[in-house]
């Protein structure tokens, strides 16, 4: 039995938000980790009412993420915050990270890592200097399915991988909604707040790491075609790209946000000299797996058949649906019990370090820079910027 719970800051998942409500139940979903603190907004007022809202101890809502980090810093050890989420857009991981890890406070960060590769390597940096726990919420990696996949690529059953596809279709900005002043809309169209890329960083770093999680394999050179399809917008909202492997494994991987009716379609079809596998997050639960010699066999998680991998990432008998409060969990379960684990002296068991961490995040920082550099350069092919 770990010593305490682990004790989780947030900043963003103010008013109105998205991603920060997904990050506190996934968080506290398997009751190794207490919510304690948050700078929710820039906004001191809003994140005073979402303290409240989280019932929170009102003096622990702060005003900034620095003023955060400055007065957790003074509380004794077990009640002062042990890592902070973040949650905020994407001008707004690299400054909260930083101070974060400076101040030996491990972090949980969303995606794309930073606003710039420069800041992404700096926390790389970081993190080796300071050994501190550092997971990007990649999170689509956590379905039990898609660790069965994995698995099974892992263990050879499909023979040697040969064509990998990889794509995140939504349709959500098919219109100009930024100019409508929707929030989620109008700093992913900003470059100000959004970085470079608006779809390659959004969902194109999660197909890439879908695709490398998947496989185990890595991309080494892309071709590809960047497009801005609705008039107005600043930054791009379509991108395809053929990608090579560093096994010789050809592929595609696209991410689109103008793909009109298409929800968050994220899509993987992996195929070996035996066979091929499909998983889909609209049917996270089945993983479907394509014979040369035999037929079509869909995969569920809770049966007995699993690999060992996606039975310790799933929490339900077969048949009960898991989604993506789980596949966050298991992304926050990991990060709970490597840190629990320092705090007995403990080495983390080797399942427990199966979560996207730095590295993963600066992959989908050089993935946008390499992208983009293919798209505008004069060269067909270009290697990936390592
Ligand atoms: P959002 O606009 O809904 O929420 C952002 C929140 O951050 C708001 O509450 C805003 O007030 C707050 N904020 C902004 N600046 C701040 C500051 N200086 N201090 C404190 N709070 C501040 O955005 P979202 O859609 O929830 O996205 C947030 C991040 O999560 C983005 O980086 C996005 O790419 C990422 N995201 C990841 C996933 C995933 O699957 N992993 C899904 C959606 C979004």
């Amino acid at each position: 039995m770990p010593a305490r719970k682990i004790n989780m800051g947030m900043v963003g998942g103010g008013p109105g938000s998205f991603i920060g409500r997904i990050h506190v139940n996934s968080a506290l979903l398997d009751g190794q980790i207490n919510f304690v603190c948050g700078a929710f907004s820039s906004d001191p007022a809003k994140s005073k009412i979402t303290g409240k809202e989280y019932y929170l101890d009102p003096s622990r809502a702060y005003g900034s993420y620095q003023e955060m980090i400055e007065k957790e810093k003074e509380l004794p050890e077990g009640e002062r915050m042990d890592f902070l989420c973040i949650a905020t857009p994407n001008h707004v991981h690299y400054g909260p990270a930083r101070l974060a890890l400076e101040n030996g406070f491990h972090v949980v960060s969303d995606k794309p890592l930073t606003y710039s590769t420069e800041e992404a390597k700096d926390l790389v940096r970081l993190v080796e200097k300071t050994g501190l726990v550092f997971a990007v919420t990649h999170a689509y990696t956590g379905y039990p399915m898609v660790k069965e996949a994995r698995e099974m690529i892992r263990a050879g059953k499909l023979g040697k991988i040969r064509k990998v596809v990889s794509e995140y279709p939504q349709g959500w900005l098919s219109t100009l909604l930024e100019a409508t002043g929707q929030t989620q809309a109008a700093w992913r169209g900003d470059p100000a707040r959004s970085g470079k890329a608006n779809s390659m960083g959004d969902i194109g770093t999660h197909a890439l790491n879908l695709a490398e999680y998947v496989t185990g394999l890595k991309v080494t050179e892309v071709c590809a075609d960047i497009s801005t399809l609705v008039e107005g917008r600043k930054l791009d909202d379509d991108g395809n790209i053929l990608v090579h492997f560093d096994n010789g494994a050809r592929g595609i991987i696209y991410a689109s946000q103008i793909s009109a009716g298409e929800e968050n379609g994220l899509k993987i079809r992996v195929y070996g000299e035996k066979g091929g596998l499909e998983w889909i997050q609209v049917e996270p639960n089945t993983l479907i797996v394509k014979w040369l010699d035999r037929p079509i066999e869909l995969i569920r998680p809770g049966n007995p058949w699993c690999s060992e991998l996606a039975k310790y990432n799933t929490r339900f008998p077969a048949g009960h649906p898991e989604g993506l409060i789980e596949a966050f969990g298991n992304i926050y379960r990991n990060v709970a019990t490597c840190i629990q684990c320092r705090l007995e002296g403990k080495e983390p068991p080797a399942e427990a370090l199966d979560f996207p961490t730095v590295y993963d995040g600066l992959r989908g920082m050089q993935f946008i820079d390499s992208v983009l550099a293919s798209a505008t350069g004069g060269q067909k092919w270009i290697r990936f910027q390592e």
